[in-house]
C-alpha cells in the first residue's frame, strides 16, 4: 500500500495530472464554452454520462475539474462539485435536499448570509428552521432528536470563533437519519477534515483561505459521490457555475495553502496573546487560547487553530473608528483569509445584515473587531497594533 500523502504535497500535486496537455506542467485555463465531437456515438455516450468528457461549460470544464479534484483530495472526500461563490454552494446544497415540510437544525452563529437563508428564504419555502445557541451541545442534541432532515454546522464560527464538537453532533444527526453538513471555510482542510469525523458534506467559500489572495470568488461542496451527484445536478441546471479563470486563480492559490495556513495559525496565536496584554482590549476570542471555552474540543478535532480571531475594545465603536484607520498593514475590508491581514468591525462585515438588537442577542458587541491574520512578519503586525493603540486620543484611553 502506498504511504498516505501529506497535505502540503496534496495541495501542490492533487487533481492536476489529468488536465495537463502538450507537456504543460500547469493546468491550462480552458475558456471554451463547449466541447466538440466528430463521432456522434461518442458525443452521445459523454452526454448521457457513460463516458468521461466535457459537453458544455455550465456543466463541467477541465480547469474547474482540477480545482474540484484538488479540494476533494485535501478533504478526504469521494467527490466534489464547485460553484460561483460560497453562498451558491450553500444555497444550492440546501436547495437540493430541503423541501416544504422538512426541518433543519443549525446554530445562531452561522455566516451572515447563511443566517439570512435560514431566517428569510427557507421559511418562505415552508422549511422549518431551528437555530440553537452556538456551543450549547445539549440544546442542539435536543432539537435534533425531535427529527430533522439536515443538521447544519459551522466551526469555528464567524466572528467570535466558537467551537462545536463535530463527532458529537454527527452522532446526534445520524441517530435521526439527518444529513450532517458543515461549513469548513474558517478551518480549511489543512486544520480540519470533517469527513474523517463522520460529516456527510463539507462546504467551503473558496473565496477565503482556499484561494487565499482575495482575487477570485468561488465555492465548493465535498462528500460521498451519491450526495455530490445530486448537488451537481441541481447546480448544472440552476447555473451557479464556477468560472474557469476563477478556478485557475483558486488552483494557483491552493498550491501554497499549507504554507499560508501554517503561518496564519502561528500569527493568529501570537496576535491573540499580544491582545490579551493590551489595556484597551476587553475580550479576545481565539480557540488557540487555553481560556477559550472551545479550546479542548478544538484541540481534539483541529490540527491548527486557524487564522481568524476577534477582539472587543473599550469604548466600543468610537474606539474602532479611531483604531482601524491607523493600521498600516491591514486592509479594512469585508473579506477574510487572504495573504494580507484584514480587519473590520463585525457590525460592518460578517453581521451587517443584522440589526443592532439582533447582534446584541448573538453576543456580538458593536465594538467587536474581526481580525484575519495574514502571512506578514509577526513583529511588524504586533508593532502595527502597538502604534495604533498608542495613537488613541487621551480621552478615549481614560474610558
Ligand atoms: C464568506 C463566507 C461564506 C460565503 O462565501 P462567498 O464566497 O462570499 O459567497 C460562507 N461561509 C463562510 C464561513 C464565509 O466566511
Amino acid at each position: 500500500m502506498m504511504k498516505e500523502i501529506n497535505k502540503g504535497t496534496q495541495a501542490l500535486w492533487a487533481g492536476e495530472k489529468d488536465q495537463l496537455v502538450h507537456g504543460a506542467t500547469q493546468v491550462p485555463v480552458v475558456h471554451s464554452v463547449s466541447f466538440g465531437y466528430d463521432d456522434m456515438d461518442e458525443w452521445y455516450e459523454v452526454a448521457v454520462g457513460n463516458k468521461t468528457g466535457h459537453i458544455y461549460g455550465r456543466n463541467t470544464n477541465p480547469t474547474v475539474q482540477a480545482f474540484e479534484d484538488k479540494v476533494k483530495t485535501l478533504e478526504e472526500a469521494e467527490a466534489a462539485t464547485s460553484f460561483s461563490t460560497g453562498m451558491a454552494a450553500i444555497s444550492n446544497t440546501l436547495g437540493t435536499f430541503l423541501f416544504p415540510g422538512d426541518r433543519i437544525v443549525s446554530i445562531k452563529d452561522t455566516y451572515g448570509g447563511t443566517n439570512k437563508i435560514f431566517t428569510e428564504f427557507l421559511p418562505k419555502q415552508h422549511v422549518d428552521v431551528e437555530l440553537c445557541e452556538t456551543g450549547n451541545h445539549e440544546a442542539i442534541e435536543e432539537e435534533v432528536a425531535k427529527g430533522c432532515k439536515v443538521l447544519y454546522l459551522e466551526t469555528p464560527t464567524n466572528p467570535t470563533v466558537k467551537i462545536t464538537d463535530i463527532e458529537r453532533m454527527v452522532k446526534a444527526g445520524h441517530d435521526v437519519g439527518a444529513l450532517v453538513i458543515i461549513d469548513n471555510t474558517f478551518a480549511t482542510p489543512i486544520n480540519q477534515n470533517p469527513i474523517e469525523l463522520g460529516v456527510d458534506l463539507v462546504i467551503h467559500s473558496a473565496t477565503k483561505f482556499l484561494g487565499g489572495h482575495a482575487d477570485a470568488l468561488g465555492g465548493v461542496v465535498c462528500g460521498r459521490e451519491e450526495l455530490v451527484e445530486q448537488i451537481y445536478h441541481y447546480r448544472e441546471i440552476n447555473g451557479a457555475t464556477l468560472d474557469p479563470m476563477a478556478a485557475y486563480l483558486l488552483l494557483r492559490g491552493m498550491k501554497t495553502l499549507h504554507l499560508r495556513i501554517g503561518r496564519q495559525n502561528e500569527n493568529a496565536q501570537k496576535i491573540a496573546e499580544y491582545l490579551k496584554t493590551v489595556d484597551m482590549v476587553d475580550d479576545v476570542f481565539y480557540p488557540g487560547l487555553e481560556e477559550h471555552p472551545g479550546h479542548d474540543i478544538a484541540k481534539k478535532q483541529m490540527r491548527g487553530f486557524g487564522g481568524m480571531l476577534s477582539f472587543s475594545v473599550k469604548g466600543g465603536i468610537d474606539t474602532v473608528r479611531h483604531l482601524l484607520p491607523k493600521l498600516q498593514f491591514a486592509n479594512r475590508a469585508a473579506n477574510l483569509g487572504a495573504v494580507e491581514t484584514i480587519v473590520g468591525p463585525a457590525r460592518t462585515t460578517s453581521h451587517v445584515e443584522c440589526t443592532p438588537e439582533e447582534r446584541a442577542a448573538m453576543g456580538i458587541p458593536e465594538g467587536l473587531i474581526r481580525y484575519s491574520a495574514g502571512i506578514e512578519d509577526i513583529d511588524d503586525l504586533i508593532a502595527d497594533l502597538e502604534q495604533a493603540f498608542a495613537s488613541l486620543p487621551e480621552n478615549m484611553l481614560a474610558k
